[in-house]
């Protein structure tokens, strides 16, 4: 199966999910979307009022501020994959717990990385950083590139934080205007490792070999 049939088929099981308490209060599920092949992953918190309605990801007020930032630093939404750790919009648009975070991450969301393998991850907002970057405040770490297995990871203000907060609108903007030079340097390290990986003759510590297996 393409990585594209198997993404297509994660989101048939997220239509019908009842793994978690959030499916009572799903209208439409959002697996989220992009090419299986993007590069850079944005994950979010969850789904909104617009979200539900649509199954679409980032749709509503902060989406369009995520097209936005998105193009001013020269990058299409049809080029990156866009999800959320929560597939279910909580009710009353409530943070989701860590065990629906829990049970939705591990189902879903570890596997759609696994298939899409994108070079970066951004985590969007506080409950998704924490999904990747253990003890960090996101003041002090946002926008700066960690290595993340053999990915990498760069933790961001949720543009909804920068839309109800304008003080975070620079910081917010000057992270984003930073990808795509971050993407080169990610790029290069994945290269850089694929290449002392074959020149040693040894794929053990690559942790794409396993996953053929
Ligand atoms: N906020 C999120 O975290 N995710 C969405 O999909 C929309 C708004
Ligand atoms: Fe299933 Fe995730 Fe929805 Fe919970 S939030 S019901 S785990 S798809």
């Amino acid at each position: 199966m393409t990585s594209a049939a198997s993404l297509a088929q994660i989101a048939e099981e997220v239509s019908v999910c009842t793994k978690c308490p959030l499916h009572h209060s799903r209208r439409r599920a959002v697996p989220g979307e992009g090419p299986a092949n993007a590069e850079i992953m944005f994950i979010g918190e969850g789904p909104g009022f617009h979200e539900n309605e649509q199954g679409r990801p980032f749709v509503g007020a902060a989406g369009q501020f995520l097209d936005q930032l998105l193009a001013q630093a020269g990058l299409k939404r049809a080029d990156v994959w866009i999800t959320n750790v929560v597939k279910c919009r909580p009710p009353a648009n409530r943070d989701p717990l860590p065990d629906e975070v829990e049970t939705c991450t591990s189902n879903y969301l570890e596997r759609q990385i696994r298939l899409v393998n994108p070079q970066i991850i951004v985590t969007l907002g506080r409950i998704s950083m924490g999904k990747y970057v253990s003890g960090a405040k996101i003041s002090a770490i946002h926008g700066q590139m960690r290595r993340l297995g053999d990915r990498h990871v760069i933790a961001m203000f949720h543009p909804a934080a920068a839309l109800h907060q304008a003080s975070l609108k620079p910081a917010v903007t000057a992270d984003f205007a930073k990808l795509p030079e971050l993407l080169k340097q990610a790029r290069a390290a994945r290269a850089r490792a694929a290449g002392s990986n074959e020149s040693s003759g040894s794929s053990q510590d690559d942790p794409r070999q396993l996953d053929l297996f």
